[in-house]
Formats: C-alpha cells, sequence, structure tokens
C-alpha cells in the first residue's frame, strides 16, 4: 500500500518523510504492509486499525495508551506470542492477532534446556539512553570509564527523537535554540567518540538482586552485569485521568502520540482534543498542527495552563480554544472515540450542570503528568547497590533539564570513583533552575524608540529558564539581568538582523521594520513560521492576531527567508 493510502505524512514543515512501507504482514489474516523496523502498533496505526482487542472483563475495545513499553494496553499476538504491539516490530511473514480476552498461552512441549548466562563486569552501567543518560556516558566517557548503556529501543536519544520543537534553558549548557530531535544526533555522534562506554540497544534493564547483579535483556538473550554503580536514566511514564470512556480506542497519552506522529511520521488523527495545560500537552497539539492534525481545543483543569506561556500563546494565536478550569467528562463512540465532552468545573474539581460542550474528533489526548521511571532505583537501594538517578527517573522536568542533570551526575560519579575532577560551583544551582517551572508573568514592555528603523518585540513576558535571545545578539542588545529565570531586555540599537527571531524556542520574538513603507503608513513584521508555506503563500492576505490570539486587522504576506542556518524555520515577512 503507497504511502497517500496509509495513514502516512505525506509532508511535514520540520521533518523528512521515511521509507515506503515494504513488510508484508497480516493482521487478523488480512495482509498489510510495514515500513523496515517500525513497531506494530504504527504499523497497525498506518494501517488505519486502531482497535488491538478486547478486554476480558467487560469486552471493551482496546488500544494503545503509551507506546513506550511502560504499559500493556496495546497488546497483540503476534506468531502466537503476546507482545506489546509499541515494542515489537513487524517482520516479514509475522501473523498478527488482535488480543481477544485472556490470550492462550502457547504451546510448548519442548524440553526445557538450560546454559550458561553470559556474565559481564563493568564500572557503571547506565540505564536509557535519552537526554540524561547519554549526558552522563559522555561525561564518563572522557575519563575512560568503563560503562554499559543499556537501552530498550533500537535508537539512541529517548524522547529527544520526538521534540521537534527548539530547546529552552541555557545556549551554553543544554543546546538551547536547537531543536530536540538535531540534539540528540548531536549527542549519540559525541558518545560514539568515547570507546569506554559501550551501548546495548534493545535491552531492557529486568531487575536486581541480592548477590548485586543486574538482569538485563538483549535481543532477547538474558545476561548478568555486575557493576560498580548504576545510573538510573530511564525517564518517565505517562499519568491518565480516569472518567467515562478512558479507556477507549483513541484515547493515549501526548507521548505516544508524538512517537507516532514525530518519530513514525503517522498521520495518527484527523481531528483531536487535548486534555492538560502543561508543556506536554501544549507542545502536543502545536505538532498536531504542524502534522496538519485539527486540534479541536485543550481543557486544563487548574485555573491557569501550568505550561510556558510563550507555548499557550503560539496556539492561541494559531486559532485552538483552550478552557481552564475545565475537564473532559466523556469520550464516546463505537469502539473508538468519536465524540468527546467537556465541563466546566468548581474549585473541588467537579463538573458543573449545564456548561457540558461536546466535540467530534477521533482522539484525545492525554497530558495530564508524568511519573519518573524508578522501581529500579528502589531496586538498586534495597539491594545496596550503589545508585544514581537523573533526568526524568530523578525528577520530572524538561528535556533541557534532563540534559544538565545527566551531566552533573556523571561528574558525581567520577567522583565518587576517584576520579580527580571538579564540578563547578554554579552547577548545582543551575540544575534547579533549569527544573524551574515557570515563574511570575509581567507585564510587555515596548522599546524605548519605536520610530528606531528597526526594533525586536519580545512578548516573553513570563519568567522561564531560557537565554538564546541573548547570545545571538550580534550587537548584544538583549541581555538577561540576572539568572536565566529572569525576563529578557532590549536596549535601542537594533540592525534588523533577525537572528533574535530565527533562535527564539518560544516564537516569541517579532521584528518590525518601520522603513519598510516610505508613506511611513504600514511596517513590515518579521516573525517565525514553522508550517509548510502553501498555508499562507507570499502576496496572501492574512488575518493578524495580537500575542494572544485577539484578532487585530489584516496583513499581507510579503515574503519567506529560508536559510540551513535556520534549521527549517521560516521567517515570513
Ligand atoms: S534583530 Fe538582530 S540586532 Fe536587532 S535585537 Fe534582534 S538580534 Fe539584535
Ligand atoms: S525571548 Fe529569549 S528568553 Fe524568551 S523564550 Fe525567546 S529566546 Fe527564550
Amino acid at each position: 500500500m503507497a504511502r497517500e493510502r496509509q495513514q502516512r505524512l505525506s509532508k511535514h514543515p520540520i521533518l523528512d518523510l521515511l521509507d515506503e512501507p515494504t513488510v508484508a504482514f497480516t493482521y487478523n489474516g488480512k495482509p498489510l504492509l510495514a515500513r523496515a523496523g517500525e513497531v506494530i502498533s504504527s504499523a497497525l496505526f498506518a494501517n488505519g486499525i486502531r482497535v488491538f482487542g478486547h478486554h476480558p472483563r467487560d469486552g471493551g475495545a482496546q488500544g494503545i495508551f503509551c507506546v513506550n513499553g511502560q504499559c500493556s494496553q496495546c497488546a497483540v499476538i503476534a506468531d502466537g506470542v503476546l507482545v506489546k504491539a509499541c515494542m515489537t516490530p513487524a517482520s516479514p511473514g509475522m501473523e498478527v492477532e488482535s488480543c481477544e480476552g485472556f490470550p492462550a498461552i502457547p504451546e510448548d512441549n519442548e524440553r526445557v534446556s538450560f546454559h550458561d548466562i553470559p556474565e559481564h563486569e563493568t564500572q557503571v552501567l547506565i540505564v536509557g539512553g535519552g537526554p540524561a543518560g547519554i549526558s552522563a556516558a559522555i561525561e564518563l566517557g572522557r575519563f575512560g570509564i568503563d560503562c554499559i548503556l543499556v537501552d530498550d529501543k533500537p535508537e539512541l536519544g529517548g524522547k529527544l527523537s520526538l521534540q521537534t520543537h527548539y530547546f529552552f534553558g541555557s545556549v551554553e549548557d543544554c543546546w538551547a535554540g536547537t531543536r530536540g530531535i538535531t540534539i540528540g544526533a548531536m549527542l549519540a555522534e559525541e558518545l560514539s567518540k568515547h570507546p569506554s562506554v559501550r551501548v546495548w540497544l534493545n535491552t531492557t534493564a529486568l531487575g536486581a538482586f541480592y548477590d548485586k547483579k543486574i538482569g538485563v535483556l538483549r535481543d532477547g538473550e538474558y545476561h548478568l552485569l555486575s557493576p560498580q554503580s548504576v545510573l538510573v536514566a530511564s525517564g518517565a511514564r505517562e499519568k491518565t485521568v480516569v472518567f467515562a470512556g478512558c479507556d477507549l480506542p483513541g484515547v493515549y497519552g501526548a507521548g505516544a502520540f508524538q512517537t507516532l506522529v514525530n518519530r513514525d511520521r503517522i498521520s495518527a488523527a484527523s481531528r483531536l482534543f487535548v486534555v492538560g495545560g502543561g508543556n506536554v500537552g501544549l507542545i502536543a497539539a502545536y505538532h498536531a498542527l504542524q502534522a496538519g492534525i485539527d486540534v479541536a481545543g485543550l481543557v486544563e483543569a487548574l485555573p491557569y495552563c501550568g505550561g510556558y506561556k510563550v507555548h499557550l500563546d503560539k496556539l492561541q494565536r494559531l486559532g485552538v480554544p483552550v478552557w481552564t478550569r475545565h475537564t473532559v467528562i466523556r469520550a464516546e463512540g463505537r469502539e473508538r472515540v468519536e465524540k468527546v465532552t467537556i465541563s466546566e468545573i468548581d474549585e473541588d474539581f467537579r463538573p458543573l450542570a449545564g456548561t457540558e460542550r461536546a466535540f467530534a474528533v477521533d482522539t484525545l489526548l492525554i497530558a495530564v503528568g508524568l511519573t519518573p521511571v524508578d522501581e529500579l532505583y528502589e531496586k538498586l537501594e534495597r539491594y545496596g547497590i550503589p545508585a544514581y538517578a537523573a533526568g526524568d527517573a530523578g525528577e520530572i522536568a524538561e528535556a533541557s533539564a534532563a540534559i544538565f542533570s545527566g551531566r552533573l551526575v556523571g561528574r558525581r560519579i567520577l567522583r565518587d570513583l576517584g576520579v580527580d575532577v571538579s564540578i563547578p560551583e554554579d552547577w548545582e544551582t543551575l540544575a534547579e533552575i533549569l527544573r524551574s517551572k515557570p515563574g511570575k508573568t509581567y507585564g510587555f514592555q515596548p522599546p524605548a524608540d519605536t520610530a528606531a528603523r528597526a526594533y525586536p518585540l519580545i512578548w516573553c513576558t513570563q519568567e522561564i529558564p531560557c537565554n538564546p535571545c541573548t547570545v545571538v545578539c550580534p550587537r548584544n542588545l538583549i541581555n538577561i539581568p540576572g539568572s536565566i529565570m529572569e525576563i529578557p531586555e532590549y536596549t535601542d540599537g537594533c540592525i534588523g538582523c533577525g537572528k533574535c527571531v530565527a533562535v527564539c524556542p518560544g516564537l516569541a520574538i517579532n521584528l518590525v521594520v518601520n522603513d519598510y513603507d516610505p508613506q511611513g503608513k504600514k511596517a513590515l513584521l518579521m516573525m517565525p513560521f514553522e508550517f509548510e508555506m502553501e498555508v499562507a503563500p507570499p502576496n496572501s492576505k492574512v488575518v493578524t492576531v495580537d500575542v494572544e490570539g485577539n484578532t487585530v486587522g489584516n496583513g499581507r504576506i510579503v515574503a519567506y527567508k529560508e536559510h540551513a542556518d535556520l534549521d527549517r524555520r521560516k521567517l515570513v515577512l
């Protein structure tokens, strides 16, 4: 089945398309195609299949939830064996069946045979090849420490491979102003320069034991490792929320959605709704729009969205309605989501009768928070194995914080191994800043000289850890007075280079060019743009909105600027 007849992305403003599907397999006897190496869940989604089985208790239809190996909602039978569809590649000739009720135990009349278990010694075992694990491994590798890094996926990068947006944080310490996917590739490249770090992909850490050994399953083979210490950098799993219909196929995690769309390039939905106004929910909604998926709205139970205001602003500018003090009360449909109903809630989070609104959607994304995957850490502590945690496994925060926490914990491990290495005094403080939730929001400050030839409008008015705009300005006109949590300030003297517009992860800087119209009646506005140009081609008339999406008038697209340095971001004038 060609790409256009499967539910795969046929274009994307940021991501390259992947290979055509060529792997023939069957689902409940029906012949289908997957891409080489593609997991069963993505292959089924690409073929329009959302129901993976029916629950043994009530016969309810089951679909995916996490697409990260952390739940078992996507269970299917592959060649007679119960597997997680999100962790098992579809292979040529594989016969996949839906899991109907309790799966049968496969017949196994072979004599059980035992063989020697391969055992390995290492100084440091790192569990998790995401931002924290790789960053720590690089620190350890620099000093030639023997490490084994295990990850249950076929590629390094963890959640970085889903994060198509520019990162916040500090340019100097965690590549702020660079896309997560690009950072993932850079970290993997850097790690490959350190031969003392052995990377075992497709390897799951199964448990820690009283004899201080760690059991791992590597490509289906059981191994025992005896490390001197273990770093748990196994990330987080998505939380869920209970409401009528919360287990219908089509209700799943926002991270799962990003995996389907950004990693596997599946056109996973036509129209969706989002529950949760933290960064995960806000970013997932933006990623949906970039993939050409309509976003009907977003609800947040608190009176405010907990994510960065700049993320919320860009969604609202794109016309996505956001309701605070609201929640989802129902998802309905025959075997999959067809409609969701939201309601206003009171201060005790109880729905208020008469405030319900219903939306026809095929997908409901759940973004109500993350919880650390830290069970191994607890086991290690119980058995007295020296243990460290970094990234989300230690404390839930942004991926930029995970990168830096990996570096910091890597240094701590080095020091505990007796390596003569310093930990800069300000690292602990910086790690704390990078983990910070957004702080106060202030009023917008226009530049002092609005008659100048050019000047930036900086709509970044909330305390968040971020600094790229201060680093790129060739005239050092944008400064953050104290820590990177504070609000950037502009001093007059802009030469109109647009670098601050191009680098801002929050899409929060516009550039006003005053000398565009000799009559002085019109101004040229430069804005960042991360969609296909066909949405608003040059010369088209557009409705202009303010920073929070309120209509202010009309405008005309004059031109787009594209450059390799912009890493697929366009500047629209
Ligand atoms: S447009 Fe260029 S010169 Fe002007 S503030 Fe931004 S980075 Fe500085
Ligand atoms: S304006 Fe500066 S500090 Fe604010 S989000 Fe953009 S780059 Fe970061």
